[in-house]
């Protein structure tokens, strides 16, 4: 391996924003290198995909591929109480057009090994399992990454511009302690996979079902090709460990119970593989961008899964932040300052969408209440839980906050502001 590498944009981590930023920079024209600390295909959580995905997969050139794809096609989403009578589903082709109306439950080992080929096609270089230990610090900005191969080899990365995509793991966030956890979101997951487990019929049969159980925990339950399910159980961790239970497929087992359709779902099923169980905090990266520097994905911010906003925002992050790093380039400046429209629409989409989860999580609220009340602002919430989350919502907040109580905006989640002067792209 050379030991010193160098090239235009260096990406960290080769999931969906990071292999969605790499695509978007190398196809135009910028000498991309990825480092992915796997090998591909790899097991990862977070199947469901909502409407608006689309116009990501769209710009990767990806909407054929996902139509030629075994993935299931999901048109709607429903709800069910305890008692495990279904909700009407709510179907996407009620607002939106062909196109956006239908999306898609995915195996991710398969739909991020599809990501990553794709920016392999438009010219990055990913490399897979070379782990990055540390970034590159030169006179107070970011030249790189050093990364170690699985022989254990080392090699330094240098780059101008580092697009930081690692995930959960939040390498840059971690290690600069700027990770904040936010102040009310911190809930415990258990999932597993069950084969021959029950589908609806027809067009229902690939809907995404979220079954309650007490004290605001919920199911999901994500019909996958190959005859798989996805179901999981998110709840707070004292709830799910009451009466000391620890052992995930234990605290599974006892969960089942307390949902009907979720029982009644998964008896003629066959479970298999491990139970896993992750905190699943979330979070959000004190600064955004630094001279050098740019964080997409779990890497800036992770939200509460229950509305299945991730993927969206890991797609929607990759290619604006790879849009701004081609600006950023051809304006001959990788300053922080350069990230700023960047960073205002990333927080404007996470901000409109965690009101929305502490709506959901508030005890004395239900979508249904507003519907009920204030039929206007229905069109408001199906927009911005389908992922249109960019626009001015400002009407259906004041609404949901006569029910419950609407956080403030979190105040952090822009560039680092140290830097005024311009930094020489290359
Ligand atoms: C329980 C749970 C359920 C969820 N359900 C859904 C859902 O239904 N729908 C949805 O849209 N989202 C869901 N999510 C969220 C979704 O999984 C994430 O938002 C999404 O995977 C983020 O993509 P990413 O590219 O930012 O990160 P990742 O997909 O995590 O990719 C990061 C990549 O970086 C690599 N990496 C990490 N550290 C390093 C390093 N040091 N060096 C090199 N490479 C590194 C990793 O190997 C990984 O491949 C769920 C999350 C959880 C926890």
């Amino acid at each position: 391996m050379n030991p010193t590498e160098q090239c235009d944009a260096l990406v960290i981590g080769a999931g969906p924003a990071g292999s969605a930023a790499a695509a978007v920079m190398a196809e135009q024209g910028l000498r991309v290198v990825a480092l992915e600390r796997e090998r591909f295909p790899r097991y990862h959580i977070g199947e469901s995909l909502i409407p608006f995905t689309y116009p990501a997969l769209k710009r990767l050139g990806l909407i054929e591929r996902m139509r030629q794809s075994p993935f299931i096609r999901k048109y709607s989403v429903q709800f069910v109480p305890p008692s495990g009578k279904a909700s009407q589903p709510f179907y996407f082709s009620t607002r939106y057009d062909a196109d956006i109306s239908q999306t898609w439950q995915v195996l991710r080992s398969e739909f991020d090994q599809m990501l990553m080929e794709n920016a392999r096609s438009r010219g990055a270089a990913v490399l897979e399992e070379m782990e990055v230990s540390a970034l590159l610090q030169e006179e107070g900005r970011t030249v790189g990454a050093r990364a170690r191969n699985r022989r254990g080899e080392l090699a330094d990365f240098r780059a101008p511009i580092t697009v930081d995509c690692s995930g959960r793991d939040a390498l840059a966030a971690t290690q600069r302690n700027w990770r904040v956890r936010d102040p009310q979101l911190n809930k415990v997951a258990v999932w597993t996979y069950y084969r021959g487990a029950r589908r609806d019929e027809g067009i229902d049969a690939g809907a995404t079902t979220v079954a309650f159980v007490p004290e605001k925990g919920w199911f999901w339950y994500i019909p996958q090709h190959n005859n798989v399910v996805s179901v999981g159980v998110v709840a707070e961790g004292k709830y799910l460990t009451r009466g000391g239970v620890k052992d995930p497929a234990s605290i599974f087992q006892r969960e089942i119970g307390e949902n009907l359709w979720i029982q009644d779902h998964l008896a003629c099923g066959r479970q298999f593989g491990p139970h896993y169980l992750t905190s699943e905090f979330s979070y959000r990266s004190r600064y955004s961008a630094a001279d050098g520097l740019v964080l997409a994905g779990d890497a800036f911010g992770f939200l509460d899964p229950v509305f299945s906003s991730g993927l969206m925002l890991a797609l929607k992050s990759g290619v604006l932040a790879g849009d701004a790093v081609v600006s950023a380039r051809a304006a001959g400046d990788v300053s922080a300052a350069r990230f700023a429209d960047y960073s205002a629409q990333m927080r404007e989409a996470i901000e409109n969408m965690r009101k929305l989860v502490y709506a959901f999580y508030d005890p004395n609220f239900s979508f249904r209440m507003i519907v009920d009340q204030r039929p206007e602002l229905a069109g408001d919430i199906t927009d911005c839980l389908s992922g249109d989350v960019n626009r001015d919502f400002s009407k259906l907040f004041m609404a949901i906050a006569e029910y419950a109580a609407v956080p403030e905006s979190l105040p952090y989640g822009q560039p680092l502001a140290a830097s005024r002067q311009a930094i020489p792209a290359a």
